[in-house]
This record gives C-alpha cells, sequence and structure tokens, in this order.
C-alpha cells in the first residue's frame, strides 16, 4: 500500500491528513497558520503537521505531499503567486520551500477550489463521471473543472474564475474590482450585503427577524442567520436567498452550455442550506437550459465536507506524471 499525504491550507489552519490508496483518511494533525509570522515559519509548520501524520509510514511508500492553497497558483512551479488569505505571499515558491523542509520529498500544489473538485471528482459527488464542474460557495465563489478526467486549468494554469463570470452588467462591485460577477451576486458575502441593502431601505415596514440585529450589530449578521429567518418565513430573506438562487441559476445554465458537464457540484457553507438551495435552483436552471441539455446533467451537493481539501491533496500529488 502506498500514501499520500493532503494539506489543506487555510487563512486560520494547516490541516494535513495520511491517505491512503483507496483515498481514506487514517490520520489527521491540525496546526495554527499564524500567517502574521511569515511565509518560512508558515511552511515550518505545514512540515510539522506531514510529520507527525506520517510517523508511522515508511517514508518510501509515501508518494509525497499535495496542498490545496487559496490563491493563483503555477501547480508545475509549486508557486503562490497571489493568495487573498497571504498578502505577503507574491510569487512564493511554496513547493520546492515544503520539500527543502521534507528532505525533498515530492511536494505538488493546487488551487484550493481545484483540489476541492478533484476530492469530489475522485471520491464524491463526481465519482465515476469523467466531465464535472464544482462551485465551493462560500465568502467568494471559487471552482474547478475536470474535463474528460482532467482537471482544466488553461493555459496559464489560472482557469477556471467561474465566480467572475459577468451575470449583469450592472450591479455591486466584486472583490476583483469589476461589476456583476456571480461572486457578488450569489456568495455569502452577497447575501450579506444585499440583506443590508433590503433592511436599511423602503423595505422599513416589513417586519424582520434581522431587523434586531442589523440595529444593534450590523457587522456580525451572517449568511446563516439569512438562511434561519428565511425558515422563520422572513420576507426580506426570502427576497434575498431567492434572487440569489436565481443568478446562480444563470451561472450554472452558463457553465452548463460551456462544458456539458454530467454533474455541477456544489460545496462550500452556502450548500449546507440543502433543498432550500437545491429544489428551487433545479428548477431554475431547467427553465433556463437549452431544451436538449435538459436530462444531461445533475447538480448535486458535494459529499466530501471540511475532508476535501485533504483528499483532494493527496490525488493531486499520487495522480501527478512527472513531465519532463
Ligand atoms: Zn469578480
Amino acid at each position: 500500500m502506498k500514501y499520500s499525504v493532503g494539506v489543506d491550507l487555510g487563512g486560520t489552519n494547516i490541516v494535513a491528513g495520511l491517505v491512503n490508496e483507496d483515498g481514506k483518511i487514517l490520520k489527521k494533525s491540525r496546526f495554527k497558520t499564524r500567517v502574521m509570522e511569515g511565509f518560512d515559519k508558515v511552511v515550518s509548520r505545514m512540515a510539522m503537521a506531514v510529520k507527525e501524520v506520517a510517523t508511522d509510514v515508511a517514508q518510501q511508500d509515501i508518494i509525497g505531499v499535495g496542498i490545496g492553497s487559496p490563491g493563483s497558483i503555477e501547480s508545475d512551479k509549486g508557486i503562490v503567486y497571489v493568495s487573498p488569505n497571504f498578502p505577503d505571499w507574491i510569487n512564493v515558491p511554496l513547493g520546492e520551500t515544503l520539500s527543502d523542509k521534507l528532505d525533498g520529498m515530492k511536494v505538488k500544489i493546487g488551487n484550493d477550489a481545484n483540489v476541492i473538485t478533484l476530492a469530489e471528482y475522485w471520491k464524491g459527488a463526481g465519482k465515476g463521471k469523467d466531465n464535472i464542474v464544482c462551485l465551493t460557495l462560500g465568502t467568494g465563489i471559487g471552482s474547478g473543472v475536470v474535463l474528460n478526467g482532467k482537471l482544466y486549468t488553461g493555459s496559464n494554469g489560472l482557469a477556471p474564475e467561474l465566480g467572475h463570470m459577468s451575470i449583469t452588467e450592472n450591479g455591486p462591485i466584486c472583490g476583483c474590482g469589476q461589476i456583476g460577477c456571480l461572486e457578488a451576486l450569489a456568495s455569502a458575502t452577497a447575501i450579506i450585503r444585499r440583506t443590508k441593502e433590503l433592511l436599511s431601505s423602503s423595505h422599513s415596514d416589513f417586519r424582520s427577524s434581522l431587523r434586531r440585529k442589523y440595529r444593534t450589530s450590523p457587522d456580525e449578521i451572517e449568511a446563516k442567520d439569512v438562511f434561519e429567518a428565511d425558515r422563520e418565513g422572513d420576507p426580506i430573506a426570502r427576497q434575498v436567498i431567492d434572487e440569489a438562487i436565481k443568478y446562480l441559476a444563470i451561472g450554472i445554465k452558463n457553465i452548463i452550455n460551456i462544458f456539458n458537464p454530467q454533474v455541477v457540484i456544489l460545496t462550500g457553507g452556502m450548500a449546507n442550506a440543502g433543498n432550500r438551495l437545491l429544489i428551487p435552483l433545479r428548477e431554475e436552471v431547467k427553465r433556463r437550459v437549452i431544451p436538449s441539455f435538459v436530462n444531461t446533467y445533475e447538480i448535486l451537493p458535494g459529499e466530501l465536507g471540511d475532508n476535501a481539501g485533504i483528499i483532494g491533496g493527496a490525488y493531486l500529488v499520487s495522480s501527478y506524471d512527472e513531465r519532463k
């Protein structure tokens, strides 16, 4: 049996896991990232996390380490160009630096959404399918695409950025600086922004359970508060969520037209909304796709949850064939 180590590198935690060839996590370790201590210290803690899970296995049985990292990644070179979670990391050689700290062990890195997509492709909701698209619905909207059984990352490794497809000509400004991106209309951040907008505007005569929190501590309103208010029949919450679902449906309709995937997988915090999201979303997408596409795809929640980063990292390094 061979093993790989998957590392989920987040802004708060580094989580490493020893994964066997069947995609089963055998052991996990967790360290604080402590971004402010700088690149070298963070990579040292990543090395500690890897060593902690790898101790029980002979080194020659470990294929390597696969990392899912937020940001723009040059996967072949192991370089993080920029990352929103690590403002000081510009063109840092993450792969090489970690490899040096692990006695030359093979290290591969990928964008975190791409790595999650690989995990769902290998062992989750995309298992057995060759063409899948995955959207991570959280603070932003990350994305990954597997085409004909291979992760598609474009000619510079920058694709896909499905969260930044343009949905409306006008609309809120996105984190990327553009206007009307899917992420600016249908992410958790977008839901919070739109809720505050409605609470502050002409709808003030609507009763809303969100209003008290909006008055006392508006910065503490989270997307899950909006989903909770919606379950209680709150009209503002309902409007906000219905709007987000409509925009997400437009995005997914475009995705289906471009890729003709067998499955579109939704992961991340917002996907926990379950049927409140999925049922109207499936109806809206079906209404919008070209008729010949109906019944060619499924829209499914991810199956691996918080373990996707580790499982996908392990797959990334074990499926990578050295190109000389
Ligand atoms: Zn954008």
